[in-house]
């Protein structure tokens, strides 16, 4: 799907609101799974929603998507996984209380994720 300008002021808004969102998935508690080279599983943050992302058909399961053709998940899936990644990382090499990382959300996140049970 290719992204098409704005064709008025409301599509404007729209895109730029889901612009900034994608750039915060981490801090808002979504999770990434990789399944494949092509498929991730984006997870939002009550661990209750699941989105089916295609990298290569460049489309995702979301409402979002169907409707406007395109979506936070397939704009910002890149850089949650960056983020993820980096954090993860930073978490095995012990806690720093210096770097935030939107820390409350996102170790309820992780620790559902790790644990995939309701807590
Ligand atoms: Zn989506």
């Amino acid at each position: 799907m290719t992204q098409q300008p704005p064709r008025n002021i409301d599509e404007a808004r729209l895109l730029a609101n889901i612009t900034t969102r994608a750039q915060r998935l981490f801090q808002d508690g979504y999770t990434l799974t990789r399944q494949d080279e092509h498929d991730l599983i984006i997870t939002n943050d009550e661990g209750d929603k699941r989105y089916y992302l295609s990298t290569l058909f460049e489309s995702c399961t979301c409402k979002c998507m169907a409707i406007h053709g395109t979506c936070k998940h397939y704009l910002g899936w890149r850089k949650l996984e960056e983020t993820q990644a980096e954090y993860e990382a930073h978490l095995l090499k012990g806690y720093d209380e210096s770097e935030d990382y939107g820390r409350a959300v996102m170790e309820e996140s992780l620790l559902r994720r790790t644990c995939g049970a309701n807590i």
